[in-house]
């Protein structure tokens, strides 16, 4: 164990987040990985313990979203009448509304927000809130099975009470629009989103030309990855982006995104990652963060639809890498009996990916080669616009 301090943000109740029950976006997979978390021994109370969430108030939510949404929201969480849903983004197969939406989505804010006070106040180093990560939903609409931003609430309140520079990374595999969009004109919020190109995966946005607007002009970055991209290639380029943030933009805390929907079994997208990923990117996130930020970290969850097979297992190393911690490779056989029974699928032994196992991607030598044009593409468009870049620090 390092000397870093970790919470992990935690409540059986964030679970109410769900749509129906057949909807992908399911809370199943965050019991799974907090039961695989305690099972491993990565909770020791002190250096690495369990926090509750509170809930976001109305007022952090108006930070982020439009009262109009808010107050929509809150009507068809109380059962008001669903006709005017799709004014709001709601009532589609992907976000349908549920009764409670309001509440609940308020609490899995107030986790979020809840790992940023920890983080901010220094009482740990970084926290992680498993449940939160909704990067889709925008100021004044839902989208992408995402309701109130959870993400946009914590860094606008890391803004207010602190006056800290954010640098918010995101790699789920689908852009992070929702974010980029809330603070798409604020040079004090750098959004960077590395996923799957919009030309095949919703949210069809996230290219390297959207790069901010006014003040904010430059504070967007987006490096999208061409379809069956590995982990390797995956790997290269967003951590010479980060580095190349990092030095020009000088951050005070990351804000991290950890979907795992880019894994190679993920059922809704076409990247081709395995957990070598989740353990290496947050690793890349934590030296810069120990170098440039005095290691704060506020990390949230995200997608995620191999609930069984690659959920509990990528953001259980999410939670080792945060807390300074490497698991062994062995899952507890105490942990596959409990939930085998109930899987859709085999569960994997391990908790690494073994690379072997993983077909090579047709085409590997073609996509790593547009995966770089398109890093220099980035750098060449987004860098010069940073304030301060190129001056001697
Ligand atoms: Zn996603």
């Amino acid at each position: 164990m390092s000397d870093v301090t970790a919470a992990l943000i935690w409540d059986p109740a964030v679970t109410g987040y769900r749509f129906r029950p057949d909807h992908p976006f399911n809370p199943k997979r965050l019991e799974l990985t907090v039961s695989l978390i305690e099972a491993m021994g990565l909770l020791d109370g002190e250096r690495a313990r369990m926090v509750s969430p509170r809930v976001a108030t109305e007022a952090e939510l108006l930070a982020v979203h439009s009262r109009e949404y808010v107050e929509a929201v809150q009507r068809f969480s109380a059962g008001g009448d669903p006709g005017e849903a799709w004014r709001w983004g709601l009532g589609t197969d992907d976000t349908p509304i549920f009764p409670g939406m309001h509440d609940v989505t308020a609490l899995v804010t107030g986790a979020t927000l809840r790992a940023a006070e920890l983080v901010m106040s220094g009482e740990v180093t970084r926290a992680f809130s498993i449940a939160g990560g909704l990067h889709h939903a925008h100021r004044d609409r839902g989208s992408g099975f995402c309701v109130y931003s959870d993400l946009a609430a914590a860094i606008a309140w890391i803004r207010r009470e602190h006056g800290a520079r954010v640098l918010y990374i995101d790699y789920d595999a689908h852009h992070g629009d929702g974010v980029q969009g809330i603070f798409y004109s604020d040079p004090e919020v750098l959004t960077f989103s590395i996923h799957e190109s919009g030309r095949y995966l919703f949210p069809g946005t996230g290219f390297v030309d959207e790069l901010g607007e006014g003040d904010g002009y430059g504070y967007s970055w987006n490096l999208p990855l061409e379809a069956f991209t590995e982990d390797g290639s995956w790997l290269d380029v967003q951590g010479r982006v980060l580095q190349d943030v990092v030095e020009a933009y000088r951050p005070e805390v990351i804000v991290l995104q950890n979907g795992c929907d880019g894994h190679a079994l993920d059922p809704l997208t076409h990247l081709r990652a395995t957990t070598r990923l989740y353990e290496e990117t947050v690793r890349q996130v934590c030296e810069l963060a120990d170098a440039f930020c005095g290691g704060r970290v506020v990390a949230a969850g995200g997608g995620g639809y191999a609930i069984w097979e690659v959920v509990p297992r990528a953001w259980t190393l999410v939670w080792a890498g945060l807390s300074g911690q490497t698991p062994p490779d062995r899952i507890p056989q105490a942990w596959l009996d409990r939930w085998q029974g109930e899987a859709t699928s085999l569960l994997p032994p391990n908790l690494r990916d073994v690379p072997q196992e993983f077909v090579p991607a047709p085409r590997r030598e073609e996509i790593t080669a547009t995966n770089l044009r398109t890093l220099e593409a980035l750098r060449r468009q987004a860098l010069p616009l940073i304030r301060g870049w190129g001056l001697a620090f």
